[in-house]
């Protein structure tokens, strides 16, 4: 889950045997998206999808973070084509063409784990797959510049470096969704710091060794401009264009970033 507050910062710096309780929280994470990714087919619902999301994250010892989170219903949050973040899981089948972002959590031990894919189902059209493409390349880009001794907003610059380096034809340019970002992640799903995704490098907080972030660029096809449904859930695109989400928690360590949510 992407998060948007403003007070004063408190970053947390983790010991290395904290990270390694967070790596198992993110692997349950991990495994769980590895499922629902096989899942995600024509016909099947997002409310299918959440019952196993549920049931693999139970399995492992684990407690799904987002139900109940602020009164959310359900393990997971589904959110197919126009709805950017926060979909809520229901019976709606999921139709060829269209794509989900499908974003989950896990405490296992107390440690968090955050991440999110997004997942075509059966034929998409072409810029619907590179708009995914050009968002998780974006997400890797931030993730390298997740290093000690660089400043906060290094990662925020090098996630939309990532996404203008790729041009839509007529000059039309991606939109980066701007009212959600990434956050500290440990013992609660959201701590300090905010991550921006844009904006110039060199800024905020000096990163270092035992800080651990979830980095999650949102993409539009279209302006990225955003709106949340009266269920006080649900974010759709203003303009109605496709989103795609992709989210990993990673560590920063003396060997560079290492990404805490992966089997
Ligand atoms: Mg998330
Ligand atoms: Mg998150």
């Amino acid at each position: 889950m992407p998060v948007f507050r403003k007070r004063q910062m408190r970053i947390e710096r983790k010991t290395p045997e904290q990270i390694e309780k967070m790596r198992r929280a993110g692997a349950v994470v991990a495994n769980t998206l590895e499922l629902l990714r096989e899942a995600a087919k024509p016909g099947v619902t997002t409310a299918d999808l959440d019952s196993i999301a549920e049931r693999s994250i139970r399995a492992a010892g684990a407690i799904p973070s987002f139900k109940g989170y602020h009164g959310f219903p359900a393990s997971i949050c589904a959110s197919v084509n126009d709805v950017v973040v926060h979909g809520i899981p229901d019976e709606t089948p999921l139709r060829d063409g269209d794509i989900i972002s499908i974003d989950c959590g896990a405490i296992l031990d107390g440690w968090h784990g955050d991440s999110a894919v997004t997942v075509p189902i059966g034929t998409v059209r072409p810029e619907v797959l590179e708009l995914s493409r050009v968002c998780e390349q974006s997400m890797w880009a931030g993730i390298e510049a997740a290093v000690a001794g660089g400043r906060l907003t290094d990662i925020s610059h090098a996630v939309e470096k990532s996404i203008r380096a790729n041009p839509l034809p007529g000059g039309a340019k991606y939109g980066i969704v701007e009212d959600y970002g990434g956050h500290g992640i440990g013992t609660e799903m959201h701590q300090d710091p905010h991550v921006l995704n844009y904006g110039p490098g060199g800024r905020g907080p000096r990163l270092e060794v035992g800080v651990c972030l979830a980095i999650e660029p949102m993409v539009t096809l279209g302006k990225p401009d955003t709106y949340t449904l009266p269920d006080e859930w649900t974010v759709k695109t203003t303009a109605g264009g496709h989103a795609a989400h992709w989210e990993h928690s990673i560590a920063i360590t003396e060997n560079g970033p290492v990404v805490l949510t992966r089997p």
